[in-house]
């Protein structure tokens, strides 16, 4: 089986004293191919560099809604001579979060469709964050008409989803998947078109329920694809496969 970890912050200094290991462990569960999304202008060089160095990452670059205050405008400059310059799969995470209090929704916005116009021009797909944002979400996604992407760690509705779907993206899901109490999330994940489900990790967060309070890796995306398939008719090996051909559809690779 192979697997797609299309969401996974490989390149952060969790991983620093044993990302060797845990990229040949990942590769010894399936686990062949990674996008490695980029948050924060200050780390994009190192990202690359993480890429180039191992079989399987590919890398995106972006500036994520929740550092907004650590972002200027001369990153946005800055993306896109990144994206003259290398290789990379999609622009993301980008995105809005309007979870905690007292958010600058005005500047994430601004943010966003600066990043959504370059994502355009690039003709680029597009790894989106969202939390308490998807109808604003939609609202400026259908604005700029984009070539699709993936709606990371997708909690939104089964009609959002629809939505999102029509505008040419696939849901990511990843760790939730494998609580019990995600029943609302579990049903969608159990009712959508397995051709828009894409799997992803989001290590080194959101570890699935086999190891509750670890940090999360790669390694353990096959729970994922487990839960999938516990709870869909298809077969683990069919759902592996799709989802793996979705991710390099919605990638381009
Ligand atoms: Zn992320």
């Amino acid at each position: 089986m192979q697997l797609f970890d299309t969401h996974c912050h490989i390149d952060l200094e969790e991983f620093d004293q044993d990302r060797g290991q845990i990229l040949t462990a990942a590769r010894e569960q399936g686990v062949s191919d990674i996008v490695v999304p980029g948050v924060l202008q200050n780390r994009w060089f190192h990202l690359l560099e993480i890429c180039e160095s191992y079989n399987g990452l590919h890398p995106a670059v972006g500036l994520h809604p929740m550092y907004l205050s650590e972002h200027n405008k001369t990153h946005l400059e800055l993306l896109e001579s990144v994206l003259a310059e290398n290789t990379v799969v999609a622009i993301g995470e980008v995105g809005l979060d309007f979870y905690v209090n007292d958010v600058d929704k005005q500047g994430q916005f601004k943010l966003l469709d600066a990043q959504l116009a370059i994502a355009k021009t690039a003709d680029l797909p597009v790894i989106l964050h969202c939390r308490k944002a998807y109808d604003d979400l939609i609202k400026l996604l259908t604005q700029h008409q984009l070539k699709g992407g993936i709606a990371h760690a997708f909690n939104g509705s089964q009609q959002q989803a629809g939505k999102l779907i029509d505008l040419g993206f696939k849901l990511g899901f990843g760790g939730m998947l494998t609580y019990e109490r995600s029943t609302k999330l579990r049903r969608l994940a159990q009712q959508l078109p397995l051709a828009n489900i894409v799997l992803e990790t989001d290590s080194p967060f959101m570890t699935v329920s086999q190891h509750q309070g670890e940090r999360n890796s790669p390694v353990y995306l096959p729970y994922v694809l487990q839960a999938l398939s516990e709870i869909r008719p298809e077969s683990m090996e069919h759902i592996a496969h799709q989802t793996y051909q979705n991710s390099l559809e919605v990638f381009c690779i």
